[in-house]
């Protein structure tokens, strides 16, 4: 492809407005009328709390069985997405900026004190709209920032989707993309199953609605998460047997201590009682798990996601460095990550968090680092 014709499949068309809008809308409707659990969100600097409606795995079950019988009667192309990649990321991406400055606007001109909506602005424009000005703007009563995260995840699924459907049209459906599809749509329905941990994540208890996010939940995640994909598409790659069972207990063991180390701490936080592996659970100073998973290293849930997107990458070979954009950017985004909670923890919770530090030395990965 000439850097011409590269550049205009850049240039958004209305298919991919009406792709992007339609896929919003739907998303808007759907999360606010399909039942689900109403999970309380933390508590507020006001004392108050945010409630998200988790049904989120049956809209994201929903479109796609909508979309398979629209495929099947030839109402909707299952493709569309997959021959409109480059055109749909650079559609995302000016929505993100656009509806981020209108946030921006919103936001500077909002007199609501609620902890919720209240404005933080620091009077430079470039930092209010990257951080964003408001912790949880709502637009028609939907709540922006878990509709933007949803969004996110359930698009990386879509693209896959289509990505299958296009190789299946072209006859290049082989065992590799099999492999890398399965488990991402098990990575995702996971995620959706446990939809209701997310009201619990720094992004959604913390961070302000800004470019940072918006562009990360729409852009960042679902078009870089899925390059596995794309990839595969006109690469052919020959995996042996031996190969194909490694692969897959790197994702099983990933998917354990990734699902495992979350779920204890979740459980230990709502009931610090809840028995670790069948055993009551070791604590320090009233407030850390040091069992389970919280023993083995201080942050074992990062070491299982390293896991797992290193087995969405291992079914493309070792050829290309390409497809191991993903891992790559997760192992440089982990650590430091890991080494801003550290700093959190160690001035929350002082001489708990040395004791912790002392008895689980290892920060992600045990005898290693
Ligand atoms: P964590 O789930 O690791 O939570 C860290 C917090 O947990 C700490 O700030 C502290 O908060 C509490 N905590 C730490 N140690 C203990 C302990 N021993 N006992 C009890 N509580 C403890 O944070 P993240 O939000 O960073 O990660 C959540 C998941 O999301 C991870 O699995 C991560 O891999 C994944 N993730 C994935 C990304 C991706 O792009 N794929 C990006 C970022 C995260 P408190 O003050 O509440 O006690």
């Amino acid at each position: 492809m000439d850097l011409a014709s590269l550049l205009s499949s850049f240039l958004p068309s209305w298919i991919s407005v009406c792709l992007l809008l339609g896929f919003f809308s739907y998303l808007g409707i759907v999360g606010s009328v399909l039942p689900g659990k109403l999970v309380p969100g933390a508590n507020l600097a006001d004392g108050t709390r945010l409630h998200y409606r988790c049904n989120g795995l049956l809209s994201l079950l929903s479109l796609v069985g909508l979309l398979v019988i629209g495929g099947w009667m030839d109402f909707v192309s299952l493709t569309a997405i997959s021959d409109r990649g480059l055109e749909l990321l650079s559609t995302t991406f000016i929505f993100s900026v656009i509806v981020t400055l209108i946030l921006y606007v919103a936001g500077r001109k909002s007199n609501d004190r609620s902890a919720s909506l209240k404005p933080h602005i620091s009077g430079n424009l470039i930092d209010d709209w990257w951080f964003g000005i408001q912790l949880n703007p709502k637009f028609l009563g939907v709540d922006l920032k878990f509709f933007f995260v949803r969004a996110g995840m359930m698009g990386w699924l879509l693209i896959n989707l289509s990505v299958v459907a296009k190789s299946i049209q072209d006859s290049k459906l082989s065992q590799s993309m099999i492999l890398y599809q399965l488990f991402c749509v098990i990575y995702i329905m996971d995620y959706f199953f446990y939809e209701e941990y997310m009201t619990s994540t720094w992004d959604i208890i913390a961070e302000r609605l800004g470019f940072m996010l918006v562009f990360g939940d729409l852009v960042w995640i679902p078009f870089t998460f899925s390059i596995q994909g794309w990839w595969l598409l006109s690469n052919k790659v020959e995996l042996s047997t031996a190969a194909i069972v490694a692969n897959c207990c790197v994702f099983v063991i990933g998917y354990l201590v990734f699902r495992g180390a979350n779920k204890q701490k979740h459980d230990f936080k709502k009931n610090p009682k809840a028995l670790i592996w069948g055993q009551s659970p070791k604590v320090i100073g009233g407030k850390l798990l040091v069992s389970g998973y919280w023993g083995i290293a201080r942050h074992c849930n990062y070491l299982g996601d390293l896991l797992l997107a290193l087995s969405f990458s291992l079914p493309c070979g070792i050829s290309s460095p390409v497809p191991y954009f993903y891992p790559i950017y997760l192992l440089i985004l982990l650590i430091w990550r890991e080494r801003r909670d550290e700093a959190r923890c160690a001035e929350k919770y002082k001489d708990v968090w040395a004791e912790y530090r002392r008895a689980v030395p290892w920060r992600i990965l045990p005898y290693v680092y």
